[in-house]
């Protein structure tokens, strides 16, 4: 087997998901990979019930709740289907509150929940993003209204696809909001206690995929409808701590490590300016030129996914090309959107951002 840790140290990874994962991080479970614990064996290979795996489990959890101050009446959840697992968990799970279902449909992530809660629910949809002076924007709450009588209000807060965030979070004294935060979770703080379930696919903010964190109001438990597949209860799973089956306890330990490597970092509110700071830097470059451009008004401009254009879609492949070389990778734009997308999760480096915003100026400066 070759070695590339010599090549890849100098490589940095804008991929949308599965994507980067903090160095320090991948270096530690490679140290620990062959004797995990001095157990002799890897993580993998032990009892998710034996002492040493339990405690990894409630020591991810204990960090997450540090990181989020998530209050003591939310259970937090691990389990398997990662993000589109919870578009039907929600739903199932949330049944005996009615069955209307309320949407903010941002992109292309809060449309499929939609689809998904249409098995289960009449979902209906409040509004939907739009074009405002040429650009995208989403409609803020005084555009529309949550139903009293909607068993959940969901939305997704940020939209990996064409890189919109919502910077506000939707209000409703009696109907549970509902966020899908798989792609900005732990980006920047939020007031847990203004949700009644958020969720995340682990694999863009916390480590690998298949693996979702759900961070529940106790309330909400319990509500299921009866055919609801035990694995996907939220009351067996909060029972059973997450244990009901097997989880996926790679997953789990390597997302504990990014927990408490972003302890390390300061946090949340540490690394929300890191991000702040990149995305500034990047949106800077794009505005700065008529090489390229964002399609997404300011309020709505996503601190994790930065989608651009160049105004020559012919050089696309170039730059794509050469940036690949430069050792910028995975800067291709979803193959919805087209143009190009810089995923800058918590773990690139600002670095990482200057690197490009380098390149980008160089490729402009080249092509002119
Ligand atoms: C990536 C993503 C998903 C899908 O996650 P899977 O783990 O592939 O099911 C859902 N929602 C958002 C916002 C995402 O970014």
């Amino acid at each position: 087997m070759s070695n590339t840790s010599t090549i890849s140290e100098s490589v940095f990874n804008f991929s949308a998901g599965p994507a980067a994962i903090p160095r320090p991080v991948l270096k530690r479970a490679q140290d620990e990979l062959l004797n995990w614990n001095g157990q002799g064996t890897s993580v993998m290979e032990v009892s998710h019930r034996g002492k040493p795996f339990m405690a990894v489990a409630q020591k991810a959890e204990a960090d997450l709740r540090k990181l989020m101050k998530v209050p003591d009446n939310y259970k937090v959840l691990f389990l398997q289907g990662g993000g589109r697992g919870q578009f039907f968990s929600v739903p199932m799970n949330l049944a005996k509150r009615g069955d209307l279902s309320q949407h903010l449909v941002s992109g292309q992530w809060s449309q499929i929940a939609v689809a998904e809660a249409e098995k289960y629910m009449t979902a209906e949809v409040l509004a939907k993003t739009q074009t405002k002076d040429d650009k995208l924007w989403v409609p803020t709450q005084e555009h529309w209204e949550i139903n009293p009588k909607a068993a959940y209000f969901h939305y997704c807060p940020n939209e990996t696809v064409d890189g919109i965030e919502i910077n506000w979070v939707p209000k409703s004294d009696s109907v549970p909001i509902v966020a899908d935060m798989s792609s900005n979770i732990l980006s920047k703080s939020v007031d847990v206690s203004d949700f009644g379930i958020i969720y995340a696919g682990a694999q863009k903010n916390i480590g690998p995929s298949g693996l979702a964190v759900v961070i529940v109001r106790e309330d909400l438990i319990g509500l299921a409808r009866p055919d609801t597949p035990a694995v996907f209860d939220y009351q067996q799973q909060a029972n059973n701590d997450s244990m009901y089956n097997t989880p996926p306890t790679f997953a789990w330990y390597l997302a504990g490590l990014v927990f408490e490597w972003l302890l390390e970092q300061g946090g949340v509110d540490a690394i929300s300016k890191v991000n702040a700071q990149k995305a500034a830097l990047l949106y800077d470059c794009i505005d700065s030129s008529d090489f390229y451009s964002n399609k997404v008004c300011d309020e709505n401009r996503s601190k994790m996914n930065v989608c651009f254009q160049l105004a020559d879609n012919r050089l696309d492949a170039a730059f794509l090309e050469q940036s690949e070389k430069a050792g910028l990778l995975a800067l291709k734009g979803h193959r919805f959107v087209g143009g190009m997308r810089a995923s800058i999760y918590n773990a690139m480096p600002l670095e990482g951002v200057k690197a490009l915003v380098d390149f980008m100026q160089e490729f402009e400066r080249t092509q002119a």
